[in-house]
């Protein structure tokens, strides 16, 4: 990383124990799951305040309701100046369900250092009603709808690409 000198760096830490579903879990095996993805969170907090320190920018990704960005308030990471956090809502991207086509809302926030003007095109926010939405809490055929329902639609990759050569230009 030191080498390379990145003006951007986009952190997508595993969500998966730190989401809304886990905390449905015993107490004892939640807390466990926790403790495993706690040094991923550490190296996230980490790589930001790298690109804070160098005014380059980074964007961190988790959904709305991740229990991450708990932690990362509590690291001062979100009152460091300059830092945001926004949310888009991937439906707007054509996030859909594998099996019935139905639009994932899917509320996504992005904690970042970049320029809020030039941010902005990126953080579409569903009307409501206007569609209806697919929830991700059970399995369609293909398995779990949470884990489908990680990848980014294409849409979503390049406005984010969209925005980053704008921040960096
Ligand atoms: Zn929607």
């Amino acid at each position: 990383m030191h080498e390379e000198d990145p003006d951007f760096i986009l952190l997508t830490p595993e969500c998966k124990a730190w989401c809304n579903w886990s905390a449905l879990l015993p107490k004892t095996l939640h807390d466990w799951k926790r403790s495993r993805v706690w040094p991923m969170v550490r190296f996230t907090s980490e790589v930001a305040q790298y690109q804070i320190s160098r005014d380059k920018y980074f964007m961190i990704e988790n959904p709305q309701g991740s229990a991450i960005w708990d932690t990362l308030i509590a690291d001062k990471l979100f009152v460091q100046s300059g830092v945001c956090f926004d949310v888009l809502d991937q439906c707007q991207y054509g996030l859909r369900d594998r099996e019935n086509g139905k639009l994932h809302l899917k509320p996504t926030a992005l904690v970042h250092s970049m320029n809020q003007d030039i941010v902005k095109p990126l953080l579409k926010r569903c009307k409501p009603g206007s569609h209806e939405h697919q929830p991700l809490g059970k399995r369609n055929k293909y398995g779990l709808r949470t884990a489908q329902a990680q990848v980014y639609p294409e849409a979503l990759c390049r406005k984010i690409a969209e925005v980053v050569k704008a921040q960096i230009a």
